[in-house]
């Protein structure tokens, strides 16, 4: 069964003055179907830690395990296909490329290998239509509202079937009614997949439909 372990993972960030030392020893698991927010207040860390987990960038110390494999050990080619197929992002701003259509954006991260095979075009049309959006295929990213960019971008997030959903602060750019259709979205999604999704936020009612808490201060969690 898929695992995610994060054991006393370290970042800190050279200065002109001392390191700056934004994560001291931080750890924590996950498995199939769970899910865990992440609190904590602007600047202290979260992004970060969501981006070592999600292997876009480097712990100064500390391992990181998904599905028994440490990407830190892959060579470039190696972790961008790990990445590409076991882990999905959500980010506060949707990342949708302007000039591609909803379907086009979702088929996005299946294309790493070439033209989308059938079944991906069929799995992105199955999640567009999950997410409310069937009718809306064809339409940019500019004629959508932010909630249906959002929901476009949890399509996109789940079309290669990852073990890990990450998201950060992905009702941070919503409304409040518009914040909380996307949170029960993606938490329907995510048991629907079972996959393990891991969010960082500032928003406690989104944290508060998520089976874990945990708060992330002075670079520990707590
Ligand atoms: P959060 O997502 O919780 O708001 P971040 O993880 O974005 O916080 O940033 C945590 C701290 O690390 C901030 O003080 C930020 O200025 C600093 N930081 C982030 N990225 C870098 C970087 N590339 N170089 C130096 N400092 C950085
Ligand atoms: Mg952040």
């Amino acid at each position: 069964m898929a695992e995610l372990i994060v054991q006393e993972v370290a970042k800190s960030y050279p200065t002109r003055a001392e390191p700056l030392s934004v994560l001291r020893g931080v750890s924590l698991r996950l498995a199939a179907g769970e899910n865990m927010a992440i609190l904590g207040p602007s600047g202290c860390g979260k992004s970060t830690l969501l981006h070592i987990i999600g292997t876009l960038d480097t712990p100064t110390s500390g391992r990181v395990s998904l599905d028994g494999a440490d990407p830190f050990t892959f060579d470039e080619p190696r972790l961008a296909a790990f990445r590409n197929h076991k882990i999905g992002f959500i980010f506060q701003d949707h990342h949708l490329l302007a000039q591609c259509s909803v379907l086009e954006n979702v088929l996005l991260p299946t294309l790493a290998d070439g033209a989308p095979p059938d079944a991906a075009v069929e799995r992105a049309r199955v999640l567009l239509n999950r997410v409310g959006l069937a009718h809306r295929l064809e339409h940019l990213p500019a004629e959508l509202s932010g909630g249906e960019r959002q929901r476009t971008a949890i399509a996109r997030a789940l079309v290669n079937r990852p073990e890990l959903l990450l998201a950060d602060e992905p009702t941070g750019n919503l409304d409040r009614h518009t914040a909380a259709t996307v949170s029960r979205l993606l938490l329907e999604l995510q048991a629907q997949e079972q996959t393990m999704l891991l969010v960082v936020t500032h928003s406690l009612e989104l944290a508060g439909m998520l089976q874990r808490r945990l708060e992330l201060n002075d670079g520990q969690l707590a």
